[in-house]
């Protein structure tokens, strides 16, 4: 191999000054590094630049641009890699086997990156330990990053809004999710990590999916009972049953379409020619509430053909109708539960995790992420602890909500403004322990209004003075139907979930202060008496169930109960405003138009998470972690997921 080498003069030289002058942006070590040693570079013959940096046996090679394939390759540090990156940002394929190196360059071929043990090249910070971090930080581990996880809240919290409550008496509650939907994602995020989701936990299907009840005492099973469901429906509205086969058809037309295309981001034309010629027809971008109208008659039909559209954050009145995707999930491929409760994901994701390397700090709020360089595009250097300790990184992957972490991590200077988004509701939850076994609630019970629009309205802070409503839908989870392990027998373990406003970030709400109602008025600066919302919630809940379901005395066999109130969840696990479900998912932040995993201006810095793509619900966030993780390491090290 023959090299032309050049020391300190010519156009090596011309290269080193314009690298030291752009030294701020590739970071403060690699600059020390290069000011503090002799080093050289070198054109090579075949286009490649030979980078040596004297006593700190770091040696790399990277191809120019014309050659028309870049990596680089370092031997010794890694960092020599990031010098390489800055000097050829589009660098991307890294390994630390000289040898490996020098064949590639020798036949102008990309190398097989190298990875594991010692030699991992990359460091990885993950800000928070929900499922989105879990899942991005086994992905990096098992393909050789060094990855740390930092979390603000605790051990036993591993897997964020994934999580129990454990009740005296033996009652278990999932505080998050209750509907395990499209378990393949889940499968899919174990068979990647080398591991069967079966060895951790079963996903169980539950059946009926839903019950519901309307506040007139109307009921209705979605079960898999066809001639059931067709008695029901057909009572509800003429030909009933067969509306619903129909509207879920294009349903599932929606979600064959849209999961690959524009959640999983991977093009399918598969059924597109058929989507496009029904859009004709049924636009799936017109409101779906508008869809549900010129296909039923019977409002009942129209509302327990919406409700979910809650889950993306969104109401009837302005979710796309294209989200009818989501009855074609529930109805068609089944709603499952993971027995043991949801908990077991992230404890499962959490030792798939350990297994993998993956370092753990619980207890350790990050206070920032650091930055270095000005203007235009910087580099990501790690976070900063609440304590001050500094963790250095190569990636930031924030799985921390994405709109709070903009706004509270990134320093002003590249913080995106998520000011006037459009958020999703948040929840009034409560769980309660009853003494009693209901056979009136199926495991999925949803509690309908009739007052449709108003009932909407109230969850979204449309009424007058943003008042949650009289009337209100809500959903109630009583998991003992599918898994007796949640209370003792003859109980009943109940998570009802109000969807109510979300709430300014600075709201200082908190229950049983003992402040008087004009005290309140003062602190929720004139603003809604939103600690009156969850007293008001209850009674209408118990009032609702008692009537509608008929459930006579349910009030008094609660005996034990706890809240979550909106102002809990934002500060439990920092949403913004309290949104459960983060950014909702209007046509302006949906897909593409949705944040996307990498930071604009901010190299080496990713989210991943519900507010980000594709989106809220722990199989877009799985789905979500996938992309990351493969980005990441597209760009980090060139390796694959
Ligand atoms: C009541 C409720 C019901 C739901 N029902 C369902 C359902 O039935 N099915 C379904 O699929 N989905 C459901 N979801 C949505 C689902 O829970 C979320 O989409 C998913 O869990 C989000 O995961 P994540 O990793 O994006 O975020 P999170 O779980 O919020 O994880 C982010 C982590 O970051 C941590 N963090 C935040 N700030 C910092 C910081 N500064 N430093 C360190 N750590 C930090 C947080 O503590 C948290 O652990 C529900 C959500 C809620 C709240």
């Amino acid at each position: 191999m023959k090299w032309l080498l050049r020391r300190r003069s010519g156009p090596a030289a011309a290269l080193r000054h314009e690298h030291l002058s752009r030294s701020s942006s590739m970071g403060e070590s690699e600059g020390a590094m290069l000011r503090d040693r002799p080093w050289w570079c070198s054109r090579f013959v075949r286009g490649a630049l030979l980078l040596t940096v004297s006593g700190s046996n770091a040696q790399g090679f990277m191809m120019a641009p014309n050659a028309g394939s870049f990596f680089a390759a370092t031997s010794g540090l890694h960092r020599a890699a990031s010098v390489l990156k800055s000097l050829q940002p589009s660098a991307t394929r890294i390994t630390e086997s000289r040898e490996n190196a020098l064949s590639a360059v020798s036949v102008g071929k990309e190398i097989d990156p190298v990875y594991g043990g010692e030699k991992a090249a990359t460091e990885v910070v993950v800000v928070g330990a929900g499922v989105g971090g879990l899942a991005t930080a086994a992905r990096l581990a098992k393909a050789g990053c060094r990855v740390t996880v930092v979390e603000k809240n605790s051990e036993e919290d591993i897997g964020g809004r994934l999580n129990e409550l454990l009740m005296e008496g033996g009652f278990r509650f999932d505080t998050g999710p209750s509907l395990l939907l499209l378990p393949e994602t889940y499968r899919e995020t174990f068979a990647a990590l080398g591991r069967d989701s079966d060895d951790f936990f079963e996903m169980r299907r539950v059946s009926p999916t839903y019950k519901v009840y309307f506040d007139d005492g109307e009921s209705v099973d979605l079960s898999d009972d066809e001639g059931e469901l067709r008695r029901q429906m057909d009572r509800l509205e003429d030909d009933g049953f067969d509306k619903y086969k129909a509207y879920l058809d294009s349903a599932q037309l929606n979600l064959e379409v849209g999961l690959p295309n524009f959640i999983e981001e991977k093009f399918t034309p598969g059924r597109l020619p058929e989507f496009a010629l029904g859009a004709l027809f049924n636009s799936p971008l017109e409101n779906h509430y508008g869809q549900l109208r010129r296909r039923f008659d019977s409002p009942k039909m129209r509302a327990l053909l919406s409700f979910q559209d809650l889950y993306v954050g969104l109401s009837p009145y302005n979710a796309p109708a294209v989200f009818s995707l989501l009855q074609a999930i529930e109805l068609r491929d089944g709603v499952y539960y993971p027995m043991g409760g949801f908990a077991r994901v992230g404890e499962a994701l959490g030792t798939v995790c350990r297994d993998l390397g993956v370092k753990f700090r619980f207890d350790s709020p990050v206070s920032e992420v650091s930055v270095v360089g000005e203007g235009g595009r910087v580099n990501s250097k790690g976070v900063v602890l609440a304590s001050g300790e500094v963790l250095e990184a190569d990636a930031v992957v924030c799985n921390a909500d994405l709109p709070y972490a903009e706004e509270a991590l990134l320093p002003a200077s590249v913080s995106r403004s998520f000011e006037n988004s459009e958020y999703s509701t948040s929840v009034i939850a409560f769980y309660l322990c009853s003494n009693r076994r209901w056979p009136q609630l199926s495991h999925h019970t949803v509690f309908l209004s009739t007052d449709w629009k108003a009932s909407w309205d109230s969850a979204f802070g449309k009424l007058p003075g943003g008042e949650l409503g009289e009337s209100f839908n809500f959903y109630a989870a009583a998991p003992a139907r599918t898994d007796p392990s949640v209370c003792p027998e003859e109980s009943d373990a109940i998570m009802i979930l109000v969807p109510c406003p979300s709430i300014p970030d600075d709201y200082t709400g908190e229950i049983d202060d003992g402040a008087s109602a004009s005290a309140r008025a003062t602190r929720n600066g004139g603003g809604p008496d939103r600690e009156d919302w969850v007293r008001r919630a209850r009674e209408g809940v118990i009032r609702e169930m008692e009537a509608s379901a008929g459930m006579e005395g349910f009030g008094d066999s609660i005996v034990g109960e706890e809240v979550y109130a909106p102002w809990n969840w934002r500060d439990r696990y920092n949403l913004r405003r309290g949104a459960v479900f983060g950014l909702s998912h209007g046509l302006n932040q949906l897909s593409l138009l949705r944040p996307g995993p990498q930071h604009p201006t901010v190299n080496g810095l990713w989210f991943c998470g519900a507010s980000s793509r594709p989106g809220n619900g722990v199989p877009l966030v799985l789905i979500g972690a996938k992309q990351v993780a493969a980005n990441v390491l597209k760009v980090v090290e060139g390796g694959n997921t």
